[in-house]
């Protein structure tokens, strides 16, 4: 849904600005130093980037889910990392308060992930739970006003550098699954939470990946997503969810530059005499490539408008991730293809958006996790019987 199509149509052309001449001219720069520059932050915040998703009443922009979408393929054309600094607040940090927030919980912080003055994370994932998150094993055991949480987070994007994180922990031991689970919002400075340093990694550098520890750390029950016990595993899917979306949007924006990428380097590299974009088998990879950009935008777009109309997208929310993210995957390839051994070089964007991409078919649900979802809701709605707990992320 398009609420206001001259304000979306300035907004976009404010990122497109933005992602020309601030962000492509740095990426190179930026995978060697793994570092986003401060001025750069600063510029995210002035645009407005930190709280696109939030609501206007918290100083957001209240984007629908199809205008976000349209907002995620513009600004991740350039290197995803970009997005991936401001990301958490506009989507995955932000949503559990969003959706099951208290009031005062909504507006203690969501202005302030709004404006980019915190940055906040979401902490589920554990070294013995990931796909299978609900097999998590946080404690949070009640004292009093209190609860005392001890267990340890791994891969928490922006962890090193987030103010507000999202914690997911088991309140309730003698509920093993999704039921024991409770979401706590606790701030960097909570004795007892402590971080790792950033992990080194195959790709988006400059977005710090890291460890968040907790060790007898003590937080007042009203910290918990909602003041309600117990709701934090529905309260993950909800954010997750939505995420999906915006997440397959960020697919589709890499696709789109390395298909420009694809076409410029093809115009001009030749061999045998011609530009290599005259042979029919490179032409190939070109129309396969950009077919699959339409088709994973159709969808994604479908999907996010019957989302807006409040239409049930969990299925498909899961195809949106699962298709982009594959599809994502296949145009890297292609793309490090056409340009031959300068593909594999370090140089060149095909190189660098090959191993950025790679990590959307492993977080916020693995390709498997939601073949198995769509083929479960499928199956079930067939067979008339859609009554399904996920288990998986
Ligand atoms: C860069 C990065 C950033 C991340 N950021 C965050 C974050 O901000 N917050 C957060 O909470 N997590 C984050 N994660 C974690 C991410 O969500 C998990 O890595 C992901 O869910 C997969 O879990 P796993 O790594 O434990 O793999 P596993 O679950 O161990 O899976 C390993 C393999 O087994 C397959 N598999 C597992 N179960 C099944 C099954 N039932 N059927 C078929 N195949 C199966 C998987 O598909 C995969 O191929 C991040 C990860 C990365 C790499």
């Amino acid at each position: 849904m398009i609420t206001d199509p001259s304000g979306l149509h300035a907004l976009l052309a404010n990122i497109r600005r933005f992602v020309l001449e601030t962000c492509i001219p740095l990426e190179a720069g930026i995978d060697q130093s793994d570092t986003i520059p401060e001025a750069v932050v600063q510029e995210m915040r002035a645009l407005g980037l930190f709280g696109h998703s939030i609501p206007q009443a918290y100083g957001g922009a209240g984007l629908t889910a199809e205008e976000l979408t349209l907002v995620n393929i513009e600004v991740s054309q350039a290197a995803t990392v970009f997005r991936a600094r401001f990301g958490g607040n506009t989507g995955i940090a932000s949503e559990s308060l969003v959706t099951d927030g208290t009031e005062a919980q909504k507006a203690r912080y969501l202005p302030r992930l709004a404006s980019g003055e915190m940055t906040g994370c979401f902490a589920l994932t554990e070294t013995e739970s990931g796909s299978d998150a609900t097999s998590l094993r946080t404690e949070a055991v009640r004292d009093g006003d209190h609860y005392v949480l001890n267990g340890s987070k791994c891969f928490i994007t922006n962890a090193p550098l987030a103010d507000l994180f999202t914690v997911f922990a088991r309140t309730d031991p003698d509920k093993p699954g999704a039921h024991g689970i409770s979401a706590f919002l606790i701030e960097r400075d909570t004795p007892g939470l402590s971080t790792g340093p950033a992990e080194r990694k195959m790709g988006q550098h400059g977005s710090p990946v890291g460890d968040v520890y907790l060790k007898d750390c003590r937080v007042p029950a009203s910290a918990i997503v909602g003041e309600m016990p117990g709701q934090g595993f529905k309260t993950a899917m909800k954010a997750l969810n939505k995420q999906r979306i915006n997440l397959a949007g960020l697919c589709i924006g890499p696709a789109i530059r390395l298909v420009d990428e694809m076409v410029r380097y093809a115009g001009t590299r030749e061999q045998f005499g011609h530009p290599i974009a005259d042979y029919q088998l490179v032409q190939q990879m070109i129309a396969d490539s950009n077919t699959e950009v339409h088709a994973a935008r159709a969808l994604v777009l479908e999907t996010a408008r019957k989302r807006d109309n409040g239409g049930d997208v969990t299925m498909e929310a899961s195809m949106c991730k699962m298709f982009a993210s594959e599809m994502a995957g296949r145009v890297a390839d292609r793309a490090v293809q056409v340009f031959g051994g300068s593909g594999y070089m370090a140089r060149t964007v095909a190189e660098r958006f090959f191993r950025d991409v790679r990590v959307f078919r492993l977080y916020e649900g693995t390709t498997q996790i939601h073949q198995l979802n769509i083929a479960r809701r499928t199956m079930a709605a067939r067979a008339g019987a859609l009554d399904i707990a996920e288990s998986g992320q």
